[in-house]
């Protein structure tokens, strides 16, 4: 089972940012409200992830840690569900297999428990301090899998893309208090209320957040909005869009490219505006045969989207300059 647990680790364990998605999205399934993420070395040493969520019964600890198909019938927003967040129930065994994990969770007033697991083997398993949520800690990071070793990154990319993957997540769940701590200084801190401009502040800033200007648009089968920034807040990366669909952070060439369109003119070439675009619509219209991990999502209807977009945004700028 250890091998098996490898291999469709390193599937879905590219790299520590997987490992902290994986266990966010697993705290945002868990109802938590308050999600800490404290990181050392880019996560290679170390990754702990913090949350206030219901928990895990004692008695079920150990069967997270084994690999099991969904016996579910899946309906399509559970489809896309998946498809966007990761895969069902191979994320806690796979990364443990390539890791030395502890994990400490206990559901509200129960006993807790502790395991603790060194490349998917449990070594410590006993009662732990009923403090209601779940932490998990994971240690050497592929410590047993140096040919995955080899393909991280500098610290420096690693880090960064864990700090894209905290930022996309709180600004997809701006309900929830996010943290992200990298060895010692905080490097994200969302408040954790409905209102998305202030996970926007504690990700991009407060001055940067204060020059956004909000969109809102729909027609018959899209819902669209969120928050832009004018063509003078610029970057040189269009890592800076966030497309967020029915809740989901996912990522698609033609919707990114409908936001820069959205600027025509106004923006020099090779700059990139800052933008966090919802869109609510019919699950039905998503096609999640995508692959799992890439978070890619079509979407039937793709160029009205785009088209509706675009417009929100050109007349949202039309209207700052008149
Ligand atoms: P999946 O999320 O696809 O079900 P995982 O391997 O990520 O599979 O997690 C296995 C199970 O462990 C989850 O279904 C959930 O019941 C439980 N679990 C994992 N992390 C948490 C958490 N932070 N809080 C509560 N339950 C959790
Ligand atoms: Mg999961």
């Amino acid at each position: 089972p250890t091998l098996a647990n490898q291999i469709a680790a390193g599937e879905v364990i590219e790299r520590p940012a997987s490992v902290v998605k994986e266990l966010m999205e697993n705290a945002i399934d868990a109802s938590s409200t308050r999600i800490e993420v404290f990181v050392e070395e880019a996560g290679l040493k170390s990754i702990q992830v913090i949350d206030n969520g219901d928990g895990i019964a004692s008695n079920e600890v150990l069967s997270a840690f084994e690999r099991h198909a969904t016996s579910k019938l899946l309906n399509d927003e559970e489809l896309f569900r998946i498809r966007t967040l990761g895969f069902r129930g191979e994320a806690l065994p796979s990364i443990a297999s390539v890791s030395k994990l502890t994990i400490e969770t206990a559901e509200d007033g129960q006993a807790g428990k502790r395991l603790v697991l060194n490349g998917g083997k449990v070594i410590e398993n006993q009662t732990a301090s009923s403090r209601k949520g779940t932490l998990i800690k994971v240690e050497d990071l592929f410590f047993n899998t140096p040919a995955r070793l080899k393909y991280v990154k500098t610290l420096k990319t690693e880090l960064s893309h864990i700090s894209d993957t905290v930022s996309r997540l709180a600004l997809a769940h701006p309900e929830i208090s996010f943290k992200l701590v990298s060895d010692g200084t905080p490097v994200i801190k969302t408040v954790g209320n409905k209102d998305q401009i202030q996970a926007i502040a504690g990700i991009y800033g407060v001055e940067t957040a204060k020059k956004m200007k909000d969109i809102q648009h729909s027609s018959f089968d899209f819902e669209v909005s969120g928050f832009v920034s004018l063509p003078e807040l610029t970057r040189a990366s269009n890592n800076y869009i966030t497309l967020i669909v029915n809740g989901r952070y996912i990522k698609n060439y033609a919707l990114n490219r409908a936001i820069v369109d959205g600027y025509g003119s106004s923006l020099m070439v090779g700059r990139y505006p800052l933008a966090v675009v919802n869109v609510r619509m019919d699950p039905l219209l998503l096609d999640v045969n995508v692959h799992p991990t890439k978070q890619q999502i079509r979407i039937s209807n793709e160029k009205d989207l785009g088209e509706l977009i675009k417009e929100a945004i050109a007349k949202r700028l039309s209207k700052e300059t008149r």
